[in-house]
């Protein structure tokens, strides 16, 4: 059977990591088509948290709504300071960094199509609103839940929990909460946004324990005397669970290749770098991904950080053994050296 078009580059999924992707190709002029499932491109449940690090993709720091030199760590009721001389993390609304990713894109070499959801992968066709778009290669930036990944039989089984509310109030200070007790191996944040904070918390684990997590979660609200009670709940899934970046003429970049960090949750930087380094080995069959090694090099160490907390975890269900190991590792944050380093490993 025959298809109703043909388009050397298909990328399905307009987040971060797809748009960056199209961006690089239309760098070397290839044709894209992108379809989204969505009937706008950027709004995403996310908490925004940026890394400073998106200056190696060329992006101006100007593209977020705050940026923060200090961030309070509460480690189980102790507090560290962590301050730098310059920003190393700022906010960003999802919203915004879609609309200008696509803003950068040329119409006469990407052609993007939203309200337009995938349902069917076929090895060299995708099936969209009853018709079929060939390609020769297929970009899959469909996030965690991703047909591709399906369709290439990858199982997704490390993935976090993610819930949170967008409350109207203002907090000047970015600050995380790690406490073993109510959030496991996860941790809370207070992510402020220029009219709004995000407020939410995550935990790498079983969905099954679902509900344990918002339960600890609505117990550090009232802890802390938060209101959101004219907030919105949200939640969502972050897959982590990375099992290769190319498969023949396919490639997985974002949350569809488990890019994200299985520690901080982070998914906004790995995905635009994912997303950057398949469209130069698609332009460039012989283009070795360096920048992909080196993410994974930091992921599996954030990874094995994770695992140590599990470990410490799983030997004490109240938490007390992970909290003490968390507020001995905090102390590190008394010195300036290890807190640069501190600084380069997870921002
Ligand atoms: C509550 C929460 C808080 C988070 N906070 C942060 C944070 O502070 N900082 C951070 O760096 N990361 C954070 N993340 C993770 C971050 O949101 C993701 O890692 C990031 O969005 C991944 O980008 P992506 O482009 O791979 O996927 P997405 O942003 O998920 O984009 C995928 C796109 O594909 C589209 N799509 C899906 N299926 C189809 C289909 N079949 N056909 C067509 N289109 C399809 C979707 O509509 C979407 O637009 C958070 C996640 C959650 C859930």
């Amino acid at each position: 059977m025959g298809v109703d078009e043909f388009y050397e580059v298909v990328i399905v999924g307009a987040g971060p990591a797809g748009l960056m992707c199209a961006y690089e190709l239309q760098k070397a002029k290839k044709r894209v088509l992108i379809l989204e499932k969505n009937s706008e491109v950027g709004p995403k449940v996310c908490a925004g948290g940026l890394t400073t690090k998106i200056k190696n993709l060329g992006f101006s720091l100007e593209i977020a709504e705050i940026l923060f030199s200090s961030v309070i760590v509460n480690v189980a009721g102790v507090q560290r300071f962590i301050v730098n001389q310059e920003p190393f993390v700022g906010t960003i609304e999802r919203k915004e960094l879609g609309q200008m990713m696509l803003q950068r894109l040329d119409p006469k070499l990407i052609d993007i199509r939203v309200s337009h959801p995938v349902v069917k992968i076929g090895d060299d066709y995708v099936e969209v609103m009853g018709q079929r778009m060939g390609y020769k290669h297929l970009v899959a930036a469909d996030g965690s839940n991703s047909l591709v990944r399906s369709y290439l039989g990858l199982p997704t089984k490390k993935f976090g929990l993610t819930i949170q509310y967008l409350v109207p109030q203002k907090f000047s200070t970015l600050e995380l909460f790690f406490d073993a007790s109510l959030f496991g191996c996860g941790y809370a944040w207070i992510f402020p946004h220029q009219n709004y904070t995000s407020i939410g918390c995550g935990q790498f684990m079983d969905p099954r324990h679902g509900a344990k997590l918002r339960e600890g979660f609505d117990r550090w609200l009232s802890l802390r005397g938060i209101r959101v009670d004219d907030g919105e709940l949200q939640g969502g899934i972050i897959n982590f669970d990375y099992r290769g970046f190319e498969f023949g003429n396919k490639f997985l970049i974002g949350d569809a290749g488990g890019f994200a960090s299985g520690f901080t949750g982070e998914g906004i930087y790995p995905a635009l770098v994912s997303g950057q380094e398949a469209a130069r080995k698609i332009i460039n069959q012989s283009y070795r991904t360096k920048v992909i090694t080196e993410i994974l090099h930091i992921k599996r160490i954030h990874e094995a950080l994770f695992s140590l907390c599990s470990l410490f975890s799983s030997l004490d269900n109240s938490g007390k053994l992970l909290n003490n190991f968390l507020r001995f590792t905090s102390l590190g944050f008394r010195s300036k050296i290890l807190t640069k380093k501190a600084i380069q490993l997870f921002c």
